[in-house]
């Protein structure tokens, strides 16, 4: 065998090039030695299982991040988690480790596509210097205006008007501010506005550097009256020289003034604030702007965010759909749900304030609101200026002061997190929103899709000193746009908010930004990156990990994808087997000394001597059994109607984007589930559902853990545990002591351990650390009382049993036919390594799908389930993928019906059936490009997957 090294030069020269790791015993790892060349493109795989993670995260990675944090100061450290020291006697040669891993939702709503690449910052940049500024009163290009212009403006407020003139110095930024102070006492000023109160300038307390404040010098006051013009004008003059071309403007309007004082009221509050500038105003709307900076088109800032919903672009509202589900009713009738049940008098009130609105228009508590014309119907929702408060305000007038508990949660249901009416869901300030550039606004822009905004971009022109600003931040605009393209990304909205985004798709998002942040000097680690892509733009995303490498970093990659083992620089095969049969290093080198090595299971798949059989025949589908969906328009889908003959295994295809989770999983599967009365999120648009009454059961087998506890564990999920509990109920001794089969679970009180309510473990709480968990010192870990595991069946305990590895336990329970069949089933999903009792929350995604599927499998079942699995291959490695095929496979010959969503090529040349989306992602797919056999669709010249599917079937 062929265990390849990088070639030896000097000690201290290789020392320089390698990542030396010496003893690595993390969870399964058999205390292995491993160098792993630095600066180089280096692919770890091996099954599922295997060790694979355990070395790339849970010891390089953790490493590394212990390291960084050991380099901190003291000070910064006491802030962090002290991070346990992984199981590893050396690890030498580590660069600083970043992670990019399949984690969205993180960052939560506030960070979209545009701004976790960095690209949003550069268009902020971009719009703040070379944006046309329009009004966002009436759409008009601003033009400056002169001392002159403000001072004929000031001076046509009314006679008697109180004027306070400001210079602006400092607006809204963090600091002491001792200069502006100063530049004011220099000036001979003697009085300030710090952060809205007006202070004498000797008066000013210390301001906190750490908040931010806002200073103005008050230049002058003055009522406006005859003959102080030339004082007006002087005042205006000196203002905008300090507040360098800015004048802030505060007054009181006499007749308000007036009123205040009839009223014995004071008039704060009554004083109108303005803001007047040399450098923007709108000369039709008298509108004026502050300056213009990168902050303004910030939504994540108050200057720039839009004020109703902070910059979220949805705000919790009352979803119109929920409030008014029938548009038939009318009032009486019931038309608005939330009032159904209340009492007469609180509704004879609520009617009666939408009442004066409908008599108003010729309407009454009779009419039926699906009758009224579209203008009436929104004025009946939202009110009008003329006082009419609108049935939405009012729902939320009630909601605001509703003082009962079950009441608001009552409403609640109807309220929904809706596109917020004042932004538009832009997110942004009218004032923002009213720059352009070649005619969009920053939100238009960032509302194309990556292909289309980079397309725009390129085509901008900007002349003399513009060009000059513009180069540099246009040339990274176009290189970090192309990086999204280069990991298949361009369908994706720059505004896209990125907890809407796929585990995969968020990880090439940030994949793209670690190449556009051009850090060098660091190790990148990546967890299958290939998840959700289409083999089409595997090479692309080989490109990009190349250019990340190419930045002298080290770029780690666990990964199974073939073509991706075949193009590392450095491939690392762990195994041989899973769990306890894994854990070591079997081969290492170039792809083509793994291939070459005999012992690994990886290397003889590249090699070509084991591979995944195509099938001898595939099953016929029948035209009079077929699920349809008719008339699917979400998202991209363009008017799709899809036929899943049932009764045999399908495979959706398409480029990333294409629309496939669109059609199968949030339409499809959706309103299938509702249709077989089950609950499920509300189906996305489409016409009908047909042909499903044969059909029992949906069920969708994803990667989540098979249980939140710690107490599920492969055992109890698939149902062998009750089972292996009667065994022990039945012993002599059990009976003797009259133990029954609750006695042997640590789930109830009776039989297990108190001290740790039969967890085995104990969770210590530490402050300021993590909790640690330690294992229980009354049962050693074992979960039950001495009592119960005095109890033992063939010389092992309860606790014996759950600590055997699945394997041993079919063996150890031959003899029962009920349990025999569960552990067969695990094993025939290749989970044979697995101890029954490992608890869920240890188990990898992968490990938990098949958990679900060999239960799936132990079923007796009527042959009347679809099935639904999303990228099923996820985390497998071809071994694996055999095994997950076969048991697909079985289940359809059971009569079922398997539908997956899959990139891999493996299972859709094992498919009965293929619908290939596309021809593109976004808004160039969302059809059906082609539909029949494997060998069919390979024959379509419009789809992108067709050459892929050619390649295996003829290999
Ligand atoms: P891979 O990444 O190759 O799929 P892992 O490194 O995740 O494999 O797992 C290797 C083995 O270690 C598996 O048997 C897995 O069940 C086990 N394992 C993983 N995480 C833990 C943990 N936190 N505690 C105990 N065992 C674990
Ligand atoms: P696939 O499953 O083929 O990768 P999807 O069905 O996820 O494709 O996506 C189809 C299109 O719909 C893409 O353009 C995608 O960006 C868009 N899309 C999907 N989910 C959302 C969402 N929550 N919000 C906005 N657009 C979405
Ligand atoms: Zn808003
Ligand atoms: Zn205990």
């Amino acid at each position: 065998m062929s265990l390849a090294m990088p070639q030896p030069t000097s000690r201290s020269e290789q020392a320089a090039r390698v990542i030396r790791i010496r003893g690595a015993r993390t969870h399964n790892l058999k205390n292995i030695d491993l160098d792993i060349p630095r600066d180089q493109l280096v692919v770890i795989t091996g099954k599922s299982g295997s060790g694979k993670s355990s070395l790339a995260f849970d010891t390089l990675f953790a490493e590394g991040q212990r390291q960084y944090i050991e380099s901190l100061s003291t000070y910064a450290r006491q802030f962090l988690n002290q991070l346990e020291r992984p199981d590893v006697d050396l690890i030498e040669g580590l660069q600083p480790t970043i992670c990019i891993d399949q984690r969205p939702g993180v960052q939560g709503s506030r960070s979209t596509v545009a701004t976790s690449t960095e690209i949003y910052d550069f268009l902020r940049l971009l719009y703040a210097r070379l944006g046309e500024i329009c009004c966002h009163g009436c759409g008009q290009p601003i033009r400056q205006q002169s001392a002159e212009q403000i001072e004929q403006s000031l001076s046509s407020l009314a006679e008697g008007t109180r004027l306070m003139l400001l210079a602006p110095l400092v607006r809204g930024r963090k600091g002491a501010h001792a200069e502006a102070i100063q530049k004011i006492r220099a000036a001979g000023l003697v009085r300030v506005r710090v952060d809205g109160q007006v202070l004498d300038l000797e008066s000013i307390p210390a301001l906190d550097p750490r908040k931010n404040h806002t200073i103005e010098a008050i230049v002058d006051r003055i009522i406006l009256r005859e003959g102080v013009r030339s004082r007006l004008a002087e005042s205006v003059q000196l203002a905008l020289r300090h507040g360098e071309g800015v004048l802030g403007v505060c007054y009181l309007d006499p007749t308000v003034q007036k009123d205040a004082q009839d009223r014995g009221e004071s008039t704060e509050g009554l004083w109108t604030e303005r803001i007047y500038s040399t450098l923007y105003a709108c000369p039709n709307c008298d509108v004026s702007l502050e300056e213009i900076e990168p902050r303004t088109f910030s939504f994540n800032s108050p200057y720039g965010a839009c004020p109703t919903c902070e910059g979220l672009g949805t705000r919790p509202q009352f979803d119109r759909e929920l409030v008014l589900p029938d548009l038939s009713l009318s009032l009486t009738a019931g038309v608005v749900k939330p009032w159904k049940g209340m009492k007469n008098a609180a509704l004879a009130k609520l009617r009666s304030a939408l009442m004066k609105y409908l008599e108003s228009i010729g309407a009454d508590a009779a009419t039926p609101w699906n009758s009224l014309t579209e203008k009436r119907f929104a004025t009946l929702l939202q009110g009008d200026e003329k006082g009419f408060i609108g049935l939405l305000n009012l729902l939320e007038q009630e909601y605001a002061t509703a003082t009962d508990a079950a009441r608001k949660e009552e409403l609640e249901r109807y309220r929904g997190n809706l596109v917020c009416p004042a932004c538009d869901g832009s997110r942004l300030r009218p004032e923002a929103l009213a720059v352009r550039i070649a005619g969009k606004n920053i939100h238009e822009l960032t509302s194309l899709a990556i292909a289309d905004a980079r397309t725009f971009i390129e085509k901008l022109k900007f002349f003399g000193d513009d060009e000059e600003v513009a180069e540099p931040i246009l040339a990274d605009l176009v290189a970090r746009l192309g990086f999204l393209s280069q990991v298949g990304l361009d369908y994706l909205t720059l505004a896209r908010s990125t907890d809407t985004l796929s585990g995969g798709e968020f990880q090439r998002v940030r994949l793209a930004s670690g190449i556009g942040s051009g850090l060098t000097g660091v190790c990148y680690i990546l967890d299958e990156p290939s998840i959700g892509l289409h083999p089409r733009d595997n090479d692309r995303l080989i490109a990009a990990l190349r250019k990340l490498q190419q930045q002298r970093t080290s770029v780690i990659v666990v990964e199974h994808d073939e073509t991706m083992m075949r193009e590392a620089d450095w491939l690392i095969d762990i195994g041989p087997g899973a769990g306890s049969h894994g854990g070591t290093v079997v081969a290492q080198g170039t792809p083509a000394d793994v291939a070459a090595c005999e012992e690994s299971i990886t290397g003889k798949y590249l090699a070509g001597t084991k591979k995944i059989e195509i099938p001898k025949e595939r099953r016929k589908t029948n035209k009079q059994r077929m699920l349809t969906v008719e008339g699917a328009t979400a998202n991209n889908l363009k008017n799709v109607t899809a036929h899943i003959p049932l009764a045999t295994l399908v495979a959706i295809t398409g480029v990333s984007g294409s629309g496939k989770s669109t059609l199968i999983t949030e339409t499809l599967a959706h309103a299938l589930i509702r249709k077989l009365g089950g609950i499920a999120p509300r189906p996305l648009d489409h016409q009908s559902l047909n042909g499903f009454e044969t059909i029992d059961r949906v069920i969708g087998i994803d990667q989540s853990p098979i249980g939140r506890s710690p107490r599920s564990n492969p055992a109890t999920y698939i149902g062998a545990f009750d089972e292996i509990r009667k065994v022990y109920a039945q012993t002599k001794e059990a009976r003797q002591l009259g133990f029954k089969a609750s006695r042997f679970s640590f789930n109830v009180t009776g039989g297990r351990c108190e001290h740790c309510q039969g967890q085995g473990l104990k969770r210590i709480e530490m402050n300021f650390l993590p909790d640690l968990f330690v294992e229980c010192d009354h049962c050693g870990g074992k979960r039950f009382s001495p009592q119960t595991l005095a109890v033992k069946f063939r010389d092992k305990s309860i606790a014996d049993v759950l600590a055997m590895s699945i394997e041993e336990a079919t063996d150890f329970f031959s003899s029962f036919s009920a349990i025999h069949r569960y552990l067969e089933c695990l094993s025939s999903v290749g989970l044979g390594y697995l101890s029954l009792g490992q608890s869920s929350t240890t188990l990898s995604g992968g490990e938990s799908q098949r958990i679900k599927l060999a239960t799936e499998l132990a079923r007796v079942d009527s042959g009347n389930t679809l099935y639904l699995l999303d990228e099923p291959t996820t985390g497998l490695h071809t071994d694996d993928i055999r095994l997950l095929l076969g048991v697909l496979q079985k289940l359809v010959d059971r009569g079922n019906t398997v539908v997956v969503i899959e990139h891999n090529l493996d299972v859709m040349k094992s498919a009965d059936w293929i619908i290939d989306m596309g021809p593109e992602g976004g808004a160039g797919g969302g059809q059906i490009v082609a539909t029949g056999t494997p060998e069919e669709v390979a024959e379509n010249k419009l789809s992108n997957t067709a050459k892929f599917l050619k390649s295996v079937l003829s290999r």
